[in-house]
Order: structure tokens, then C-alpha cells, then sequence
């Protein structure tokens, strides 16, 4: 078969399964996995954003991308603000206990220090890093070095979050992850605090947040 033929089957089932189920359609399309521009970093560096909802697997992608790289045989380093220890001193764990080592560090200037002789950074939960971190990030790429930052894009109260805005703004490729609304089902943006308290660094926990659509966030 010819592959303009082939072409024309594949956009052709493609309608055909978003009118057939949209909603379904649009949720498998999230899940598409990311490809890495090139996996075998020739020094030239890139930033790449993973951001989301609470519950929309940034940590789980993040890892996966980071796994992918030292499968590759490449150096990575990864490194998490301190005021996130929920699950783990030193590892990165996504909430399906997927995990990988990690260096808790102060601020984003100390990532520049400890970041020698890498070919990928990871920087998990970045939304609670300074002002500082996407000049962080474009400073490593300079150096040739691919920085993978995952973060929650917006707080609970909707706004975009800490240096994320920033960062999502001067990175080269960008994925937003969706959870599920709790509610109703659909496809999450929201991370709705089911407590009263109004302090921002409120980790994680599933008692905590829920992950809900705009509809059902603001149906509060
Ligand atoms: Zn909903």
C-alpha cells in the first residue's frame, strides 16, 4: 500500500474514534508519550516542562523520561526543593511508587553548583523553587545540558505557581498533563484543597487535594 493511501487510513480512523467516544479520544491523546528530540545528546542543550494538575502523573512521566536517559547511558541528576519530603528523604516517588534518587537542594542556585558533568537534569516539584529557577534552567541548557523541569502549573487557588509561568514560557517543549475529575469524571486541570488552611505549601496528600475540572472547581 502506498503511503499516501496509509496516511489517508490512519486521519480517517482517527475521526472515526473521535466522533464514535471524544472524551475518551481526548484522554488517550494525553497519554501519548513524549519522544525525545534527540536521546544521545550531541552538547546541545533544550528545557522541556512537564506541568499538571495534583494526580496528573508529572512525576511518573518525569521519571520515566529520566529512566529512559540513563538507560541510554547518560549522567543525570536530579534534584527537588527541600520543603518536599513527603514520601522520601532522597528519592523522587511518583504516588505509583515509582522512584529514583534525588538531591534535595536549598535553592535553584545550588543546582548550578552540584549539576558538573551531567548530560540531563531533572527537577522535580519545581512550582516551589525561587524566582531564580528558569534562568537556572536556561543556564544548564546553555551548557548543553537537557533540563527536564516537572511542576504543578497552577496552585489551588487557580493562580499559575511560583517560577512555572516563567519557566513554561522559556522552555522548547512543553507537555500539560490532565488528572480525572473526581466529581464527574472528565478530564482535570484543577487541583481543588478540600482544608480550610490557606498556607501554600500544603503537600500532596490524597486527603488533602482532589483533582477536578473547571466545572466541578468552581461548583465549590
Ligand atoms: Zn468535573
Amino acid at each position: 500500500m502506498c503511503i499516501k493511501k496509509e496516511i489517508e487510513i490512519i486521519v480517517l480512523l482517527s475521526l472515526e474514534l473521535y466522533f464514535r467516544d471524544p472524551q475518551k479520544y481526548l484522554i488517550e491523546a494525553d497519554l501519548q508519550m513524549f519522544i525525545e528530540p534527540n536521546i544521545r545528546n550531541t552538547k546541545k542543550g533544550w528545557i522541556e516542562v512537564v506541568c499538571g494538575s495534583m494526580f496528573s502523573g508529572k512525576t511518573e512521566e518525569l521519571i520515566r523520561r529520566l529512566k529512559r536517559a540513563q538507560i541510554a547511558n547518560l549522567k543525570v541528576e536530579i534534584f527537588k526543593p527541600t520543603v518536599d519530603v513527603r514520601y522520601d528523604e532522597n528519592d523522587i516517588v511518583s504516588h505509583n511508587d515509582n522512584r529514583i534518587p534525588s538531591t534535595p537542594v536549598e535553592n535553584s542556585q545550588q543546582i548550578l553548583l552540584l549539576a558538573q558533568d551531567v548530560a540531563v537534569v531533572g527537577i522535580d516539584e519545581a512550582q516551589f523553587f525561587d524566582e531564580e529557577m528558569p534562568m537556572v534552567a536556561e543556564k544548564l541548557a546553555s551548557r548543553g545540558i537537557r533540563v527536564i523541569v516537572a511542576g504543578l502549573d497552577m496552585d489551588f487557588l487557580g493562580r499559575p505557581f511560583g517560577p512555572m509561568p516563567a519557566v513554561l514560557a522559556m522552555a522548547d517543549y512543553v507537555t500539560k498533563l490532565h488528572a480525572i475529575c473526581v466529581v464527574c469524571g472528565d478530564i482535570a486541570n484543577f487541583s481543588y484543597r478540600k482544608s480550610a488552611s490557606e498556607a501554600m505549601v500544603l503537600l500532596g496528600e490524597k486527603d488533602v487535594y482532589e483533582p477536578r475540572c473547571r466545572t466541578c472547581y468552581h461548583q465549590q
